[in-house]
């Protein structure tokens, strides 16, 4: 009988081979920049891609690979794919190389939402939309909208989500966009940083790429940044994505690898726990005097809460909130707080408060932020793993008064 590992297992194993008999019990980090050939041949061999070695750690290291698989493995659990993944140096070169990748050309467009993680967005209008590209901003959710533009501009060659979304948490619905998209032939890719493959595997619902900042939750503990790009076209990221990697440079570094498997070993737990207690939080803020609105899909009002449930399997960690004494406020609570850390990130152990209107996107033009509810008021909060009776009373006293 064949026994099929579980997600937990998944994120602990590691599969590494040494050829010395050396036996560590983890893997060891590959610190070079080089690889060393027995033979004058046998470097022609691999240099003419006769024979699979590595070459130089900014086309692949070992300390990469291992990584690489076991994300994959991850984001095709329980399912019958064959995904493969590159690590890069941090979300934004997985993100700009994934892009790049696809080769569009002037007059070819994106479609997305406009409500991306601040600096994408600052991507697309200041690099990608200079090579000719258009960026097409739309209601994602209205799905006759898109099923409109999808028929009636040929130019739309890739849909770029990010589901849920920076700060806001704004679900869309993955399947019926990907059933949209393969009606045309469109690529799908999605920014999977909120959820992590253990709370919402894209591939599932027929999304052809996953994007992820490896920096948030998947290392966990804030000590690297990284990037993923998962695909299920197994050539292109072979080919395309890996030479956009190679030429841009945007390759992680071994030691940051490392980091990044030491933190997935616990991903489970820390999910698990991180999710409850941002249940736990969003439920206290909402019923806070001096909060006028909480963004968090676990709560009913969040327009999104029934999607969030059909597609992930518990609701993030990461939630905003807006303050009835707008920015002002904002700024008092942020200087109170004392457990939790003013920081523009998420997804680490403990708990992370910041402003999205003047760190995280501020370089987004102030109508588009207005226009997707990132109010100069709003503030996020990335949930740790502390005692929540903590968190909250600290929150609590940061609010006296306000
Ligand atoms: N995508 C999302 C949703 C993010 O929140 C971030 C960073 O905050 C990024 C991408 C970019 O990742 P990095 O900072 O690792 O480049």
């Amino acid at each position: 009988m064949t026994h099929n590992k579980g997600f937990e297992t998944l994120c602990i194993q590691d599969h590494f081979g040494l050829e010395s008999g050396v036996r560590p019990h983890l893997p060891p980090i590959y610190a070079t920049s080089t690889f060393v050939y027995e033979s004058a041949e046998k470097a022609m061999d691999v240099f003419q891609g006769k024979e699979q070695a590595y070459i130089y750690s900014r086309w692949d290291n070992p300390s990469y690979t291992l990584i690489e698989e076991k994300v994959a493995a991850l984001e095709a659990f329980g399912l019958d794919l064959k995904p493969k993944a590159l690590l890069f140096s941090s979300g934004m070169a997985a993100i700009s190389s994934f892009i790049l990748s696809l080769k569009l050309k002037p007059g070819d467009a994106i479609l997305t939402q406009g409500n991306l993680y601040g600096t994408t967005t600052e991507l697309l209008y200041n690099v990608i939309a200079g090579t000719g590209v258009s960026i097409i901003y739309a209601d994602l959710k209205d799905l006759n909208k898109v099923a409109d533009l999808l028929q009636s501009n040929g130019n739309i060659k890739l849909l770029y989500l990010e589901s849920p979304n920076n700060p806001t948490l704004e679900c869309y619905d993955l399947e019926a966009l990907a059933i949209l998209a393969k009606q045309h032939h469109i690529i799908t890719a999605i920014d999977n940083t909120f959820a992590t493959p253990y709370l919402q595997q894209p591939f599932r619902f027929g999304i052809d790429y996953i994007l992820h900042s490896t920096t948030k939750f998947l290392n966990g503990h804030g000590t690297a940044l990284g990037g993923m790009v998962v695909g299920l076209d197994r050539q292109h990221m072979e080919k395309e994505v890996w030479r956009m990697r190679k030429l841009l440079g945007g390759t992680a570094s071994p030691f940051d690898a490392f980091l990044l498997n030491n933190g997935i070993k616990t991903l489970v737990l820390r999910m698990e726990k991180h999710c409850e207690n941002a249940n736990k939080v969003a439920a206290y803020l909402e019923k806070h005097t001096a909060v006028a609105r909480v963004n968090h899909n676990s709560l009913p009002s969040h327009p999104d809460h029934e999607l969030a449930k059909r597609q992930m399997r518990h609701f993030v960690s990461t939630m905003s909130f807006e303050l009835k004494g707008g920015l002002q406020a904002g700024i008092r609570m942020m200087d109170k707080v004392k457990l939790c850390i003013l920081t523009a990130s998420i997804g680490t152990v403990d708990t992370l408060i910041q402003h999205p209107a003047s760190m995280t996107h501020s370089n987004v033009p102030l109508e588009q932020r207005l226009q997707y509810g990132i109010t100069d008021g709003l503030i996020r909060l990335s949930v740790g793993l502390e005692n929540v009776e903590d968190i909250i009373a600290d929150l609590q006293q940061a609010m006296d008064g306000l």
